[in-house]
């Protein structure tokens, strides 16, 4: 079996103005700098607003601690007349690792779709970032038992025109929406179906190593209760975390969750 190093990721959302996100970032890091934490077995990330990153950024770097560090979305352009818009160029400037493309808060407040979230993905790659592509079904979807050929089809649509080497840099997140900030958890066995057809198809479009090495989040209303199960499942790769990423306690006990 390919070990893929779990990656427990926090988005913080619009949430937390500036001092709360520098206090929050540096009481995580006092946390996971604990002795009895292996940095090899798991990754943590975390997702700022675009004006706290330059914080974080002075915050972990030069610390024996890797926290990475990820935008919540990003422009598919490079540089021009985008006014509002980030580059990837000026994300990558900051040492960000990742940034999330195709959140479902985008995809229905902004009403992004899946070919602008490939285009935001492949811009993510140019720059040197690995993008978080998020896909999942709504609650009709699901009730209707068309989750996972809905679901599958998105993260297709979410990856049209990446290469194999592209798909290998990236990372998946299937975040059910009707479990996103709902405190309605999926069971680790639908988390588990859902990630094992993910990677299937991977599979059939890219191959089985970069199938095997994808690393496939889960994501929608993960609590340290919760991450265990769910993050001991064979397709499972760590979580995607959203409101218990705000509380440091509770993100780090996310993080710690194999112990
Ligand atoms: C998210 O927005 O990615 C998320 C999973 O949020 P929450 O954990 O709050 O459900």
């Amino acid at each position: 079996t390919t070990a893929r190093v779990p990656l427990i990721a926090g988005n913080w959302k619009m949430n937390l103005d500036h001092r709360e996100a520098v206090t929050l970032v540096q009481r995580l890091a006092w946390l996971l700098t604990d002795a009895d934490h292996d940095h090899e077995d798991v990754e943590v990330a975390v997702f700022p607003p675009f004006t706290d990153l330059r914080a974080v950024q002075v915050l972990v770097t030069g610390d024996r601690l890797d926290v990475a560090y990820g935008a919540q979305d990003l422009s598919p352009e490079d540089s021009g007349a985008y006014t509002g818009d980030v580059s990837g160029a000026f994300l990558a400037a900051l040492g960000c690792r990742y940034a999330i493309v195709g959140h479902s808060e985008r995809r229905t407040i902004h009403g992004e779709d899946d070919a602008l979230v490939a285009r935001k993905a492949a811009a993510a790659l140019r720059h040197g970032l690995s993008p978080v592509v998020c896909v999942g079904e709504g609650l009709d979807v699901r009730q209707a038992g068309r989750h996972v050929a809905h679901t599958v089809a998105q993260l297709e649509g979410s990856l049209v025109g990446l290469s194999a080497e592209d798909v290998a840099r990236t990372v998946v997140a299937y975040e059910p929406v009707w479990a996103i900030g709902t405190g309605e958890v999926a069971g680790a066995g639908d988390a588990q179906e859902m990630c094992a057809a993910l990677r299937a198809r991977v599979g059939e479009l890219h191959g089985d190593d970069v199938a095997a090495g994808l690393r496939i989040l889960y994501g929608g209303s993960v609590k340290s209760t919760s991450a265990p199960e769910l993050l001991t499942q064979p397709d499972v790769d760590g979580a995607l975390v959203g409101g218990a990423s705000l509380d440091a306690e509770e993100f780090a006990k996310i993080v710690r969750f194999d112990q």
